[in-house]
């Protein structure tokens, strides 16, 4: 008689753990179960902590750092950074909205809608998630989108562009670069070398938009910082930025020269999709509505004339 009693617990146990809505542990739904994308669609990830809006125009915009959700079944991270980039989630929105809207076609966009104390975006996953399942989840997925953009990007065109979007705030020793940083994997002292040591095959390979520099009319030293760089470009826009034209070089002042995401998803290591960091500055830029409607509009002409420019492709066609 226990021992059917017993039984019957364990059926009831096992019926209502099959009834559960929500998906954890290893029932966890396969990274690609939404495929195909449909351009202008959105998808969401496990529990809408990772939000992906495919696109069709090779551009992939991804806010690593922008997320608010604090779930209490995700503890949080005991090592490593936990600085939000404060409104980066609302202003790639709107520069997806920018692109779109000049280009009538859509840019691939990424959001990690987790906050940063829960889940690191742009680390490898042992920093990211730091062992949490569910954490290690919404990290294969947010990649896993960002594969699917840049698969579509190479079939499409062939080459594109990754942005991974950041914020920078006031140094440690009190100093506020108002400047933004444009990570290329390239140190701040790799940047201060001259042009003609710059240009060399060794920096060029090492840096995220490689595939660029083998294709592009321009040497790799221009690309960097000549007139038609994406830096110089952001100058001529009215946004401040290093490298750039005007900025050749942090010379010694504080920078970022790209991290995780720009590695992994740039074309330093294989494929056709470059990839730059841009860490902005709050001042200017991620204040307000205002400010980062203004920026997205600057963006997206800047975003027209590199492609036409170093990748020969035209984004209203
Ligand atoms: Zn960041």
């Amino acid at each position: 008689m226990i021992k059917q009693i017993f039984f019957l617990i364990f059926i009831i146990v096992l019926s209502c753990s099959k009834e559960q809505p929500k998906e954890v542990g290893s029932s966890f739904l396969p990274l690609n179960h939404q495929e195909p994308y449909t351009a202008g669609k959105t998808y969401y990830g496990f529990n809408n902590y990772i939000e992906y809006i495919a696109g069709n125009l090779p551009i992939i915009i991804v806010a690593p750092h922008g997320g608010s959700i604090t779930p209490s079944d995700i503890p949080d991270r005991t090592f490593g950074t936990i600085a939000l980039d404060t409104n980066t989630a609302q202003l790639s929105m709107v520069i997806a909205d920018s692109i779109k809207a000049r280009f009538g076609k859509f840019p691939h966009l990424i959001i990690c809608r987790l906050k940063r104390t829960k889940l690191d975006a742009n680390r490898n996953i042992d920093e990211a998630a730091q062992g949490n399942a569910i954490a290690s989840h919404s990290w294969e997925e947010f990649h896993h989108y960002i594969e699917a953009a840049k698969t579509k990007i190479t079939q499409d065109y062939g080459n594109g562009l990754y942005l991974d979007i950041h914020g920078h705030g006031i140094n440690p020793d009190g100093f506020y670069d108002l400047r933004i940083w444009l990570g290329y994997l390239l140190t701040g002292e790799e940047l201060d070398l001259p042009d003609n040591i710059l240009n060399s095959d060794n920096y060029k390979n090492k840096s995220s938009i490689k595939m660029l520099a083998e294709t592009s009319r321009s040497d790799f030293f221009e690309l960097i910082r000549g007139s038609s760089s994406f830096g110089s470009l952001l100058e001529n826009s009215g946004y401040a930025s290093v490298p750039s034209n005007i900025s050749q070089s942090p010379q010694g002042s504080r920078f970022f020269s790209g991290g995780y995401n720009t590695l992994r998803h740039g074309s330093k290591n294989s494929g056709l999709i470059d990839a730059i960091q841009l860490e902005l500055p709050k001042t200017g830029i991620r204040n307000n509505q205002a400010e980062w409607s203004a920026f997205s509009g600057k963006l997206t002409d800047v975003l027209n004339q590199y492609f036409e420019e170093h990748y020969e492709i035209n984004l209203s066609q």
